[in-house]
């Protein structure tokens, strides 16, 4: 038989996809994900919560814009619905997107300053 020490749930594990921490570096299991970024970096997990409160306040003015739009803006200007409505779409987008990369930088280079350590660098051996 098997001489092996690992169980099946190891095995399982193995196979099951991991996340790389965007701060540290560190692989994560997918479902310990959460865990590590409420526990390791408490003040991104918070900005987290607080991106996706704003990500559903954004979705919310564009799916209102958008319904303004079909029913009300496109009768006064073709170039509302063709230019300035896309726009507006588009830059809160690329706004959401532009915030939450900064903080990410934020976030790493402080880690980085705390620990200083790069996610790729490894401690060498001086002998
Ligand atoms: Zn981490």
């Amino acid at each position: 038989m098997f001489s092996s020490r690992s169980t099946a749930s190891d095995d399982v594990k193995l196979w099951l996809p991991r996340h790389k921490c965007r701060i540290c570096g560190v692989e994560v299991e997918f479902a310990q994900v959460k865990v590590h970024y409420q526990t390791t970096h408490p003040e991104y997990a918070k900005w987290g919560r607080q991106l996706h409160t704003l990500m559903w306040l954004v979705l919310g003015s564009d799916v209102a814009l958008i319904i303004v739009d079909a029913l009300y803006l496109r009768s006064l200007s073709p170039i509302l619905n063709e230019y300035i409505v896309p726009a507006y779409l588009g830059g809160t987008c690329f706004l959401l997107i532009g915030l939450h990369l900064r903080k990410l930088i934020a976030f790493r280079d402080a880690w980085d300053k705390t620990h200083h350590l790069l996610p790729n660098e490894k401690p060498t051996e001086e002998s």
